[in-house]
């Protein structure tokens, strides 16, 4: 249907509605030309007007002739009029006008004027001058019968002026016909042509899109073959791309979603999480790596700074590190990095990895990860140190347990007092030794969560007897001055009685181990109707206020060489403060270094 209507390629009807409208001009102008000219040679030709004359001169006779002089006045008024004449008018035969062009002259007498007569045929023509007018005066006889008078045509002279005027008269008709044809042509030519414009404006606008889904095509609101071809594509094309860029966000907010969901994933992550260009510049942090690097706290301000300073490294630091050691870019490092120092002291062990890129390509970048490996270097330590002492505390008895026997079995020479002697100190040995292995026990059921209470009721003086029995040796050999202080009676109680044992005798056997000779030791117990109150107080070598907090946690040890210079495993005090806790009581201790300890455990009476 649109190719029917289409039969005329656009290119070929702009030409010809250019040729046509040429054409028309032309011709326009043409005509006019002709029309004017014909005008002012008409007003300025003799000859013309001579047979105008005569044929007027014809006409006036038979009127004349047929009506008299009732329809002269008529006549000459329309002879003036058609030939634009001065005047046109009819003398009788005294010279007086019967009827005048200019009518206020009828009846007034015909001037004869002095001036130039010629003729031409029957046609009498004078020349003269009237003012600042010529004037050609033609006076034509008029013959019935006889002479009836004459018909007196006047005419000026044509002057230049008069000459222009009739040019003038159709100058208007000449000069605005053309530029009247250029505009309807303009305008029907941009009614043609301001379609094929907007189509082409697009055109060109999709030449530099992007992508087909940047593509703004619209349909437009004019008529025309042409126009209805273009909608149709149009809304064809949005048709299509309706359903690509549905494709297209909805894949975009997928990516958003899991971009998001993976931020969320590594900012609630522990370890410090950043990610680095090629260029060594971090481009993502997560919320643990601005926590642990960044001023403010915020991933942002880390993004954009080079790695090394980003991780508050110095040049001395960076230059040393493998992290940084353009060799090892395409490899995983690890590296552990200490900071601060003192109590602030932290380990931070550092991981780089190479961003897997796409075969062919070279990596784009590092993950690098942070974890503060500060408490897991001080359990190291402590671990360590346990295991120092662990053997020492095997290995110590042991040594003494098999030196005694030893010099028992082959030592007939002995005294009985000597080698009861020697029994005791291998007892003291071995019970120390049994004491260490079941601490070593009940840490292990401590670190697995089965460490249980098996409460009965407890006979409180007889369990106080034990502990002091078992600590006493320890006492008399440093010489220390043990006071034992209870109360005159004693409640029911129901406690786990081993464990509660194995708490005293670590309480009362820290107390002698870290008390200096001669020191003195007082465990004292307190009861009210609700609870048991137990003090254990040392003039020893006290514990500093910031080890204090610390003093309960499993293997620490203090760093006074005081301490340092006792063997010890750092698990009895732990124990005994998570037995007192299973007992639902408490254990506070207060301390003032090298002045002494006291340790004050409240166990609630059931
Ligand atoms: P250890 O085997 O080292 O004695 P503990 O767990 O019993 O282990 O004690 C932990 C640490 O607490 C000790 O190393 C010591 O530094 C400190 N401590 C415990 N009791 C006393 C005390 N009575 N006086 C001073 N320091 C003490």
């Amino acid at each position: 249907m649109l190719g029917n209507s289409v039969k005329v390629e656009l290119p070929r009807r702009v030409v010809a509605l250019y040729l046509l409208c040429s054409l028309i001009a032309f011709l326009w102008l043409v005509a006019n030309a002709v029309s004017v000219t014909k005008s002012i040679v008409r007003s300025n030709t003799e000859g013309d007007l001579l047979a105008y004359i005569r044929h007027s001169a014809t006409l006036t006779t038979i009127d004349l002739a047929k009506n008299g002089d009732a329809h002269l006045q008529a006549l000459v008024e329309r002879f003036s009029r058609e030939r634009d004449l001065l005047f046109c008018a009819f003398v009788g035969h005294d010279d007086t006008y019967i009827a005048h062009s200019l009518k206020r002259r009828v009846g007034h007498t015909h001037q004869v004027d002095n001036g130039i007569t010629t003729r031409h045929e029957e046609i009498e023509i004078v020349r003269y001058t009237s003012g600042s007018l010529k004037i050609r005066e033609y006076r034509s006889p008029i013959q019935l019968d006889e002479l009836a008078g004459r018909l007196i045509v006047a005419k000026t002279e044509p002057t230049i002026d008069d000459t222009l005027q009739v040019t003038s008269q159709h100058a208007f008709v000449v000069l605005c016909g053309p530029p009247l044809l250029i505009a309807l042509f303009g305008f029907t030519l941009y009614r043609l042509v301001s379609p094929m414009a907007a189509i082409d404006t697009q055109l060109r606008q999709a030449a530099v899109a992007a992508t087909v889904a940047d593509l703004r095509l619209t349909p437009l609101q004019s008529r025309g073959p042409s126009v209805l071809g273009w909608n149709r594509i149009v809304r064809e094309f949005q048709k299509e791309n309706a359903s690509t860029g549905l494709d297209q966000r909805l894949s975009e907010a997928v990516q958003s979603l899991r971009q998001g969901k993976s931020d969320d994933v590594l900012n609630s992550l522990t370890d410090g999480v950043a990610v680095s260009d090629q260029k060594g510049m971090i481009t993502f942090a997560n919320q643990a790596m601005a926590a642990m690097f960044a001023s403010d706290s915020q991933p942002e301000s880390l993004c954009g700074q080079d790695v090394a300073s980003g991780l508050g490294l110095d040049a001395e630091e960076e230059v040393s590190s493998s992290l940084f050691d353009p060799d090892l870019f395409a490899r995983h490092v690890v590296e552990e990095l200490e900071r601060g120092a003192g109590e602030s002291k932290q380990f931070l062990r550092i991981a780089r990895t190479p961003i897997r890129a796409a075969e062919g390509t070279s990596s784009s970048g590092h993950v690098w990860t942070v974890r503060d490996i500060t408490q897991q270097k001080l359990a190291d330590a402590m671990r360590d140190q346990f295991l120092d002492n662990a053997t020492h505390e095997l290995r110590t008895p042991l040594a003494n347990i098999k030196a005694y026997a030893e010099t028992l079995s082959l030592g007939d020479s002995l005294d009985v007092e000597s080698q009861k002697e020697f029994c005791n100190t291998i007892n003291i040995e071995a019970t120390r030794l049994a004491r260490f292995i079941d601490d070593l026990l009940s840490v292990s059921s401590m670190e697995a969560g089965s460490l249980t209470l098996n409460k009965q009721g407890v006979d409180l003086q007889r369990l106080f007897a034990e502990v002091i029995s078992k600590i006493k040796p320890q006492m008399d050999q440093k010489q220390l001055e043990f006071e034992t202080i209870f109360p005159a009676k004693y409640p029911q109680a129901k406690f786990d009685k081993d464990k509660l044992n194995v708490a005293l005798v670590n309480l009362l056997g820290n107390a002698a181990k870290y008390t200096p000779h001669a020191g003195r030791v007082r465990f004292e117990v307190k009861t009210t109707n609700t609870q048991l109150r137990i003090e254990v107080e040392d003039t020893g070598v006290g514990i500093s206020e910031e080890e204090l907090p610390r003093i309960c946690e499993k293997f620490f040890r203090s760093a006074n060489p005081k301490v340092q210079a006792v063997t010890g495993t750092g698990l009895g005090l732990s124990m005994a403060h998570e037995i007192i806790k299973l007992h639902g009581g408490d254990l506070t201790i207060q301390s003032k270094l090298g002045e002494g300890t006291t340790f004050t455990a409240t166990l609630p009476l059931e």
